[in-house]
């Protein structure tokens, strides 16, 4: 026998749970949080800024050029004005063409709901921005009902943990959302609950469309400085790998 047989054994499931909280961790850098497969526990912040809800509504095209996406926040939805994104989908929906017509439902608009929440269990991050599906949206309207005392899950310090559940993957992803009964506050005293409410982002920024001129700059790959249209070289073009899927947005 051995005489090191009571050395201690490395744990193939400890490493797996801490690639696991490595990912938690890295999603939390990101601009914004998405949930996670399995139970998220947050407490959503009362809405800021103006806003009515507690969450923002942001309409955006999509538009794939090879490996990159660009993004651009509908002007037509959100500035009430004329989006070049949209009046391409009119023309290419009324095409023949079944590839323009692919096209066409690829580049609608998607619907994104953002919320500034405390997660429960990674209070050091402050407020984080959450992408809650519309499902969830939906379920929070519920919640917040007259016939469960219209509750105000936002309340900073005597609102409520939500406990969203996710399970299955793609089309078969389902969201579970419950309140715990208890009130909850995003901390014990008022200046750290300040403090959180500091970090919380400006929803509303979401919403705001970019110039018409920049968006026509980042759809012919060029690329957009904040504050002002512009620049750079046909170097940085996206490379376009699949021609006949790049929306021809600039040939009207
Ligand atoms: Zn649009």
């Amino acid at each position: 026998m051995s005489s090191i047989t009571k050395f201690p054994k490395y744990n193939i499931e400890a490493a797996s749970d801490a690639r696991e909280e490595m990912q938690a961790e890295d999603d939390l850098r990101k601009p914004y949080y998405t949930l996670p497969v399995g139970a998220t526990k947050l407490h959503i912040l009362p809405p800021l800024n103006g806003q009515t809800h507690p969450w923002v509504a942001v309409s955006t095209h999509f538009a794939k050029f090879g490996q990159k996406t660009i993004t651009i926040v509908c002007p037509r939805v959100h500035a009430k004005r004329a989006c070049h994104v949209c009046t391409h989908i009119g023309k290419l929906a009324a095409s023949h063409s079944s590839v323009d017509q692919d096209t066409a439902k690829e580049l609608n608009a998607t619907v994104g709901f953002f919320v500034n929440a405390q997660i429960i269990g990674k209070e050091e991050f402050g407020s984080k921005e959450v992408r809650l599906p519309k499902g969830v949206i939906e379920q929070l309207a519920d919640i917040a009902s007259p016939d469960l005392g219209n509750c105000d899950y936002t309340d900073v310090q005597a609102g409520r943990v939500l406990i969203i559940v996710k399970t299955g993957s793609g089309m078969e992803t389902k969201y579970t959302l419950t309140m715990r009964n208890e009130p909850h506050a995003l901390a014990k005293t008022d200046e750290d609950i300040e403090a959180i409410l500091a970090t919380a982002t400006d929803l509303t920024a979401k919403c705001v469309p970019m110039a018409d001129q920049d968006i026509l700059d980042r759809l012919a790959g060029r690329e957009v400085r904040r504050g002002g249209s512009t620049a750079v070289s046909a170097a940085a073009r996206p490379a376009m790998s699949a021609p006949h899927k790049t929306p021809r947005l600039l040939d009207e």
